[in-house]
């Protein structure tokens, strides 16, 4: 299911889209300007961003030029929701790499049909499906673990940490910040269940080796790293 986010800071705009996008079957996520949409993309990658052109602070088309122009989210794909007379400016839109335009105010039919058309032309240079560091192997699409022959088993919890580290190796997270990420949004659990759940991720992967990749960093939290402490 592909995940849309929508970057718009008028409500009723956005309440139209998202009725569109549920109704399509696509998973979606909102922000009312880009300092929020920044942050939902680096907790998780959209599939394709629905951008507003004009919105509070910085506006949607120096947005996407910062976006296109960050190696992490260059192929990020984007669609422009432009007003009638903006139309003149799809020029510059089109400089800073924008995927596609829809014109204010559109219909559900068009904007699924222009959604789908970019995800067409941008998925197979989209995200890796699986990911590799040091040798252990995780696949997005099935959720296996793999280390050359060897599938590992994880719980979903395991999996989720793991997953989350294996997509942001080599930066710290705090324990509360692996609970925002790693953990479903309506779970409340204490800081000290990250320190359980690392020691079983730990486990899980030393049969391999590779619990050493799982690192302690004092005082701030863990870190996936290939590099030896
Ligand atoms: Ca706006």
């Amino acid at each position: 299911m592909s995940k849309i986010l929508i970057v718009e800071d008028e409500e009723v705009i956005r309440q139209l889209i998202t009725v569109s996008l549920v109704k399509s079957g696509f998973e979606y996520r909102e922000a009312g300007n880009a300092a929020e949409a920044r942050r939902l993309i680096e907790e998780e990658m959209p599939d394709l961003m629905l951008l507003d052109w004009m919105l509070p602070g910085l506006s949607g088309i120096d947005f996407a030029r910062a976006l296109k122009k960050n190696p992490d989210t260059r192929k990020l794909p984007i669609i422009m929701l432009t007003a009638r007379s903006e139309e003149r400016n799809k020029v510059d839109g089109l400089d800073a790499g924008i995927d596609d335009y829809i014109t204010k105010p559109f219909s559900q039919v068009e904007l699924t049909a222009r959604i789908r058309a970019v995800l067409r032309r941008t998925a197979p240079a989209g995200i890796p499906q699986t990911l590799e560091i040091g040798g252990l192997q995780l696949d997005q699409n099935t959720h296996r673990v793999t280390v050359g022959n060897l599938e590992l088993s994880f719980t979903p919890t395991e999996y989720r940490l793991l997953h989350f580290l294996m997509t942001h190796p080599e930066r710290v997270y705090s324990r509360s910040q692996l609970l925002d990420n790693a953990w479903p949004n309506d779970s409340f659990v204490e800081e000290r269940t990250v320190d359980v759940h690392i020691r079983r991720l730990r486990k899980l992967l030393e049969p391999s080796g590779h619990d050493r990749l799982v690192q302690t960093v004092r005082g701030a939290g863990y870190r996936l790293s290939t590099r030896t402490r």
